[in-house]
């Protein structure tokens, strides 16, 4: 199976080691990658501990396992990474992520910040964006990887 986050690898390759807790993600944008893994394979869990322990507060396993019902995630779409590697304290990440509820077709368009402590990262917070517009030659936002006027023009 091919990893939710649209890389290209298999789960097993790719996210599935940070959402077991084998091993820690390396950089912010891996972190990023498997915190969508986590919301597409709905485990509450790890996107609680992938969480800046300051933030804990305000999500609950509870409310994050009520935000996967009704919602299907659809393709993650990274717009930019800086800083956010190794030997680095922070980073950001600016991502689209095209989620259906219903016959719907929205987007979280999102600016995020990551830190790292004891070698592991942890998403912050982020600030929302408006939407992208997908034009007919941008890939389309099911994740196939063909443009949108050759998979879902409408
Ligand atoms: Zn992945
Ligand atoms: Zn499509």
């Amino acid at each position: 199976m091919h990893c939710y986050c649209g890389s290209g690898l298999g789960f097993l390759e790719c996210c599935e080691p940070y959402i077991s807790g084998a091993r820690l993600a390396p950089t912010a944008e891996a972190l990023m990658r498997s915190r969508y893994s986590a919301f597409s394979a709905g485990n509450a869990a790890y996107l609680l501990a992938s969480l800046h322990p300051s933030k804990r507060a305000s999500e609950s396993l509870e409310s994050l396992k009520q935000s996967f019902s009704g919602t299907q995630w659809c393709s993650l779409r990274i717009i930019s990474s800086r800083n956010g590697v190794v030997g680095q304290a922070s980073g950001e990440v600016e991502f689209v992520a095209f989620y259906r509820s219903g016959e719907e077709i929205s987007q979280l368009h999102e600016h995020s910040r990551f830190v790292c402590e004891n070698n592991q990262w942890l998403y912050c917070d982020g600030d929302m964006l408006p939407a992208l517009k997908l034009g007919r030659n941008d890939d389309c936002w099911c994740g196939s990887g063909l443009k949108l006027k050759k998979c879902h023009p409408d």
